[in-house]
């Protein structure tokens, strides 16, 4: 049950722990705590649901009781993220899948002393309800996982240090090292024990030992740290502002979720407008 969450206020994580007596749930019925899908034909899935009152989760918004942590499975089947935002207790919108393409939809131009952020293109929108495998993740997966309870556990973590930073670059960044210790987390990083994705691939960038470990590095993340933009169309952030962090990440253990599949499922909260986005990456 390797449920993570990261506290960004304290440079804290946390671990989950099986127990019956627990103030978390993983799995279960949606239906059953009364929780309603907004916008969707499509099954949701409750990977979880975090309980407020734990300081492990005291990234949950105010007003909310709990924070249901979703996934639409089979609409991960067509590659995209998958994004809600939590109305209230009972009540969980679904945006719609709207991206960007990949290449400069929004400008940014300064004149006379005034950013502008000038639209290139509009919206693309895809529809949930006909891009989609039923099979996805593995044919016959069930519409609901098997419910449990947990608790977390704070887990050490020196953000000074260079193994622990490295360890959670993709999270916390590695901005809290003194040079002493970017040093040997410059050592670290590009002695090929995972941290730093294949650094010797790119070395006619011209980048420097350190550009490479900043830039490559993101651990704990199998291929690289998520986007820490908000993509909500309705977000009110202008969309080079960092307002979306890590808040939670599952990987799986003993409860299936993905079947055979090692994956890891990310989740990111928006801190203005509460969106939250999920997205998943493989070994
Ligand atoms: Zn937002």
């Amino acid at each position: 049950m390797p449920l993570t969450v990261f506290d960004h206020d304290n440079l804290a994580y946390y671990e989950s722990v099986a127990d019956p007596k627990g103030p978390h749930q993983l799995g279960g019925d949606a239906g059953e705590l009364g929780i309603t899908f907004r916008r969707i034909k499509n099954v949701v899935h409750l990977v979880g649901v975090l309980t407020v009152g734990d300081p492990a989760v005291s990234f949950i918004p105010q007003a909310f009781t709990w924070l249901p942590l979703c996934y639409g499975f089979r609409f991960a089947s067509n590659g995209k993220d998958f994004q809600y935002t939590v109305e209230s207790d009972t009540s969980i919108r679904i945006l719609p899948d709207t991206t960007f393409s990949d290449v400069g939809i929004f400008e940014r131009i300064r004149w006379g002393g005034l950013t502008f952020i000038l639209r290139l293109a509009g919206l693309i929108k895809y529809d949930h309800g006909h891009q989609y495998d039923p099979d996805f993740p593995y044919a016959g997966h069930p519409d609901t996982f098997s419910k449990s309870k947990f608790r977390f556990e704070r887990q050490p973590y020196d953000p000074e240090n260079a193994e622990d930073a490295l360890k959670l670059q993709g999270v916390f960044g590695l901005k809290h090292l003194s040079n002493g210790e970017m040093q040997r987390a410059i050592k670290i990083g590009l002695s090929n024990n995972g941290y730093v994705s294949d650094p010797e691939d790119y070395d006619d960038m011209g980048w420097t030992d350190q550009e490479k470990v900043e830039i490559l590095g993101r651990s704990p993340f199998y291929q690289t740290a998520p986007s820490t933009t908000c993509d909500n169309p309705k977000c009110p952030s202008d969309r080079y502002e960092d307002t979306a962090k890590v808040i939670a990440l599952h990987e799986p253990d003993d409860d299936v979720v993905w079947g055979d599949a090692y994956v890891q499922m990310i989740y990111t909260l928006c801190d203005r407008c509460n969106c939250i986005n999920v997205t998943n990456q493989c070994t």
